[in-house]
């Protein structure tokens, strides 16, 4: 795999903290997140937040994003701040509009936008594969989220190029950021260690169900084999005085103004006409959940315990090689494993 050839080593700094957020996390605080949003732009974690927020707020699941440019190629609605100075500005409204839902910490990775493209192949020119894929695993190893959402890697009609190629490093780095030979210098000179995400989610998943909260229970995917969870978005929110989360995502996405969207409409406030939030699974190291069990089930296994499952994600690591740790491999070792983490659900 191509995180084994030779590196172009980054080595900038990581933007731990950013400019502009009043809750923003200091440099020397320990990161330990659940969830990590990996996008493109500084408005592409946007139809999520009223989950991040729901999640959040019930069950103190702590999402990051990460946004691979600051959005300096897009238009302004607001005012005539192109370039940089744009992506300042795109920047400060992304930390506005996620604090919404109780995200603190955004990183920005510093890769250029340059202008719309279908090309992710052009896209990973200009970004450069193995500098972003070792900003993303360095995050990742940093922060130790035990999920991954993405985007769509696939070249659909219509699917921005900078997506595509965002969403492919965010599945390169599921696997990179849990091998210690991928980027060893992060491990042998940063002191950061390999980590194992628990689960990878593509946004959106295409299917059939109910409105309301059955929504959660009685979806159908179109195509039969995929695996997608959902969460309603009309649960309401006790931090904003009982407001629905899907509310609270158009007061989220209202923030965004430079890309037109302050004027965003109310949401749908009829509770039986409410849907979900949907996310596709594309991998998982963890069992999960029937997905139409409802509730938080796209998390049960990784932050949150399965109803009925184990305690907890064991956390052990290998002080071999990888590859040591099975039975009857070459200098077995056993596995060192940490105490359990402690469930942080609620219900
Ligand atoms: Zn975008």
């Amino acid at each position: 795999m191509r995180w084994r050839a030779k590196a172009v080593i980054a080595t900038c700094g990581l933007l731990l903290a950013g400019l502009a957020s009043p809750v923003q996390a200091k440099a020397n605080q320990p990161i330990d997140l659940d969830i990590m949003f990996i996008g493109a732009h500084p408005d592409d974690e946007a139809g999520q937040l009223g989950m991040f927020g729901y999640w959040n707020e019930t069950h103190d699941m702590k999402a990051g994003v990460i946004t691979m440019t600051r959005g300096e190629g897009g238009g302004n609605a607001v005012g005539l701040e192109e370039g940089p100075a744009l992506g300042i500005l795109r920047e400060a409204e992304e930390r506005r509009a996620v604090g919404w839902a109780g995200v603190k910490n955004v990183y920005n990775l510093d890769a250029l936008d340059f202008y719309y493209t279908a090309s992710a192949p052009l896209s990973e020119q200009i970004w450069g594969y193995q500098n972003s894929l070792s900003r993303i695993v360095r995050t990742i190893r940093t922060t130790k989220p035990e999920v991954i959402i993405t985007m769509n890697p696939s070249a659909t009609q219509g699917n921005h190029g900078n997506h595509q190629e965002a969403a492919m490093l965010a599945v390169e780095a599921f696997y990179a950021a849990a091998d210690p030979r991928a980027f060893p210098e992060q491990i042998n000179r940063e002191g950061l260690k390999p980590f194992r995400v628990a689960r990878l989610f593509q946004s959106g998943g295409g299917g059939t169900s109910s409105n309301g909260p059955a929504c959660e229970t009685t979806f159908t995917p179109s195509q039969p084999t995929n695996v997608i969870f959902g969460t309603w978005q009309g649960y309401e929110s006790a931090t904003h005085d009982g407001t629905r989360w899907n509310q609270v995502n158009v007061w989220a996405r209202r923030e965004y103004a430079s890309q037109g969207w302050a004027d965003t409409g109310d949401a749908q406030s009829n509770p039986a006409s409410i849907g979900c939030n949907r996310l596709t699974m594309i991998d998982s190291r963890t069992p999960y959940p029937d997905p139409n069990l409802g509730g938080t089930t796209a998390l049960q296994g990784t932050s949150i315990r399965a109803k009925g499952g184990l305690p907890s994600v064991p956390r052990c690591t290998c002080a071999r090689r990888a590859g040591r740790c099975w039975p009857g491999s070459r200098s077995w070792s056993r596995p060192t494993c940490g105490p359990p983490r402690p469930s942080r659900a609620r219900g």
